[in-house]
């Protein structure tokens, strides 16, 4: 009896072992080519950042760098064919990628992750609209500001962990380490411009809400306008009469959006001309994975020239 009970304990510890070799793998799947696309840049630079030293994984973006936000964008046949070999989709969200019912009807089974998942959005602003507005509930800039996209990066990196759970510990190691730079660059932006004499900006585009949130900006007036499109007479003589009245605030165009209109503004005007860059382009290949930070530390210092600068009239 005693016998019988020791090969019964030995089976079992064999059939133990056994398990434990075939069951190894599933628990740990192996490094697989995989891709991972993302819908602009913004979400793409978070993206190289998370899968930093992942081998075997292509991150792809959906819309051309070039393209800039993505309002009204059209998805085009090349995204629809990247999207075809794409393990998941990373967007904004917000509404930014109006785009997206068309993908989830195409690719019912993709996984889609969304970076602004419980993060506090704005409502359109307050400030003085000239042109038409993007016709969105809420402002999807989020990225603009720091500290939400050290949120944004959390989100990504939750939904990047469940898809590649073999890199479990190199994307939990790179959001670290970027949420550490993150809020350093927050640092520093706050402490750059805490102490403007004057704090009234006027865009170019919806862009900066959160990022003046965030630091005690107040964007007084947007100027909607598409990419290419110059404001019509009236609404020039609207807004040089806005300007004015709001004591000529320094106007900001972006690298993506036609600087025509502000020119002849900031001529009829007097008020200066300066550039933010709301970080929807940049370098296509080698991207330095501390672009956006690089980026963002520009716009701060374009902000402390345009608002304490001495030809500023008060
Ligand atoms: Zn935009």
């Amino acid at each position: 009896m005693k016998k019988l009970i020791v090969i019964l304990v030995v089976l079992a510890l064999l059939a133990a072992v056994i398990a434990a070799v075939v069951l190894k793998k599933p628990a740990e799947p192996p490094a697989r080519a995989g891709t991972v696309v993302t819908s602009f840049y913004p979400v793409w630079l978070i993206a190289l950042n998370l899968t930093d030293g992942i081998e075997n994984l292509t991150v792809r973006n959906l819309a051309a760098p070039s393209v800039g936000c993505l309002h009204d964008y059209q998805l085009q046949p090349a995204d629809m064919k990247l999207l075809t070999g794409a393990d998941a989709l990373l967007v904004n969200g917000a509404g930014m990628e109006a785009f997206l019912p068309e993908i989830t009807r195409a690719f019912p089974d993709l996984p889609v992750i969304a970076a602004s998942e419980g993060i506090d959005l704005l409502a359109e602003g307050d400030a003085v609209q000239i042109g038409e507005a993007e016709g969105e509930e809420v402002n999807s800039h989020i990225w603009l500001d720091p500290a939400r996209a050290i949120r944004m990066a959390e989100n990504l990196a939750n939904g990047l962990m469940k898809l590649l759970p073999g890199s479990r510990s190199t994307i939990a190691e790179n959001l670290e380490k970027y949420s550490m730079r993150l809020a350093a660059l927050d640092a520093k932006i706050r402490e750059g411009l805490r102490d403007l004499p004057s704090r009234d900006i006027v865009t170019f585009h919806e862009a900066f809400p959160y990022f003046a949130a965030s630091y005690g900006l107040h964007v007084v007036a947007v100027v909607n306008k598409e990419p290419g499109e110059v404001l019509t007479p009236t609404q020039m003589g609207t807004l040089a009469a806005e300007i004015s009245r709001l004591g000529n605030p320094p106007l900001f165009i972006e690298p993506q959006y036609t600087d025509l209109s502000a020119r002849t503004l900031a001529q009829e005007t007097g008020a200066s001309v300066f550039m933010l860059d709301p970080v929807v382009t940049g370098p296509e290949e080698n991207v330095p994975l501390d672009y956006y930070e690089t980026a963002m530390l520009k716009n701060m210092d374009t902000l402390i020239e345009a608002l304490s600068g001495p030809g500023r009239p008060q």
